[in-house]
This record gives C-alpha cells, structure tokens and sequence, in this order.
C-alpha cells in the first residue's frame, strides 16, 4: 500500500452508545455525561452520543435524552444519535437542537433481523423510509447502519449482493452514509477488501468492526486498501453483542487511532486524551478494559 501520509481518516466514536448499552451494570447519567464530554474534547469529530430505543429494551440508555440534554459539546462535534423508528425519532426531536445526525439500523440476514427489531427485513426498510424523509426534513444527516453484514451468527454467509441492495435502498431513501456492521466479528481481511472493492455506492461508506475474534484492526486494513476512510470504534474497546456470549465488542477508538497515526493517517484525534477518556471508563465500570494502548500506551520511542 502507498504511504498515505496525512490522508485523513474519518472516526466516529460509538462508546456511549453502543459501548455503554451492553454494560450489565447501570452506568450513573453523571458519569456518561462527564465520559461523553472528555471524548468529545479528543478531537473527535463525530460522536454518537446515545440511541432513543425503548427503556424496557435497553434499560441502560434510559437516560439518553438526559445525558443529551445534559452533556456539553463543542459546536464542531457531530453528534449523532441512534433511532430504531419513527416513535424513536419522534421523541428524538423534542431534543433537535442537540444533535446533528441520526444512525438508523437494520440486520442484513433475517433471523437476525427478526431477532434484533421483529420484523422482516423489508418492514424494517418500509419503516427507516419514512423515518429518513422525515428527519432529512428536519435537516438531520442520516446514516444507515446495516449490521451481519458480513455474516451471521445464525444464518452464516450473507450474500454481499443482498448487503449492497439494502444499502442502495437506504441510499435511495436519502441516507448519506452507510456503514457496514461486523456485528458479530466474523469477518475476514480477503473477504473486507473484496467487499469494499465491490461496493459501488455513491455515499460515505463506513467500516464498523468488533473485535470478537482478534480480527478487527486487520479488517480495518483491509477496507483501507480497499479506499474506506471512515470507521466507528469505541473507546476502551467497550461493546460487544449479546451472540456470541461473553463476546468483546468494537474495536477500540485507542488503538485504531494509534495504528492510523503510525500508518501516517491524521485523525485530528489528540490519542493521550483519548487514552485518559478509556481510563476513565476503565475506572467507571471497576474493570480492566479490553484495548491494548490502554495497557501498553503509545508508542513513544522517539520522545
Ligand atoms: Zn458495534
């Protein structure tokens, strides 16, 4: 690969949400919100800040619009919140001034789907639709999230050309990113690079990899050969997915920004700050974190 010195690489931070809502214990909102402020003084640019699912489904974001409402954010933070329907867009809004984008989600194999929302995959693409019209009205970026995309803990494969027809429908719809969930870790660097290498979609389109199998940062090379600039990760490699149990979760913000910045990449993301957020966290949920520059720090030879 070329060196792509100061190519700039896109990161959206997804820990307070997807991070935070597979934690077992209730995090206090004080600490998500002073967490969600350190990261958004990194230099992140973007920030998913927490999702407007139901309480009874995700009884950890029960405080989303709390910690929104509470959390202060610099002006030139993109903060994005998830949405899984109009009803959660609609409660979303009560809130619009303080955020910028919304992430709305769908599985790309059926059980999974099914599993996840209960419904098919074609109802969930009737109703993120009409979910997209109206917050692109409201004039709210909108990026598609298509998880299992590169397998299925119950179906196995899933064909690449069903992934890229969701995606062309979420991109008809008005989407302006799509990014594709490794929600399960099965991915593999070949089959990330044909992907991406196939994938002929006119948007930003976005890499989200879990490190469930130790995969995740070769995926992430992968996909930038294949010309993917945009990632999500999590900081403190927080996450995970209920399938397979005890899993880790997504790749960590830390050292996905440390590997970038070694490669020659610019994230504009201050990577000793970002280590301090993950040890807050650390120290938070009263457990050693999974990301590795947590424990080893940066490299730091040249000091
Ligand atoms: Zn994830």
């Amino acid at each position: 690969m070329p060196t792509p010195e100061g190519e700039f690489v896109h990161i959206r931070e997804v820990g307070p949400r997807d991070g935070f809502q597979n934690e077992p214990e209730i995090i206090p909102t004080v600490d998500k919100v002073r967490l969600v402020e350190m990261l958004a003084r990194t230099g992140l640019r973007r920030l998913e800040v927490t999702s407007f699912v139901r309480a009874d489904v995700i009884p950890q974001l029960a405080d989303g619009a709390e910690v929104l409402r509470r959390a202060d954010i610099p002006d030139d933070v993109s903060v994005t919140v998830l949405i899984p329907n109009e009803r959660g867009l609609e409660n979303a809004l009560e809130l619009r001034d303080r955020f910028d984008e919304v992430n709305l989600f769908l599985s790309a194999s059926e059980t999974h789907n099914r599993k996840n929302v209960n419904r098919s995959i074609e109802e969930s693409l009737v109703g993120l639709e009409r979910v997209v019209t109206r917050a692109r009205g409201e004039g709210l970026r909108c990026e598609g999230v298509i998880s299992v995309a590169f397998g299925c803990p119950y179906e196995g494969d899933v064909p690449r050309e069903r992934v890229f027809a969701i995606a062309r429908r979420l991109v008809d719809a008005g989407c302006e990113e799509i990014a594709f969930g490794d929600t399960t870790g099965m991915a593999n660097p070949h089959q990330v690079r044909e992907f991406f290498t196939d994938a002929e979609l006119d948007v930003q389109l976005t890499a989200h990899f879990h490190n469930t199998r130790g995969q995740g940062l070769a995926n992430v090379v992968a996909a930038l050969a294949a010309g993917v600039r945009s990632f999500e990760s999590s900081f403190g490699e927080l996450g995970g997915c209920p399938v397979p149990r005890g899993a880790t979760g997504n790749i960590a913000s830390e050292d996905l920004v440390s590997m970038l910045h070694e490669m020659g990449y610019e994230t504009g993301i201050d990577l000793e700050r970002l280590i301090a957020c993950a040890r807050e966290a650390q120290r938070v949920m009263g457990r050693p974190l999974g990301s590795h520059v947590l424990t080893a720090g940066p490299v730091d030879w040249r000091r």
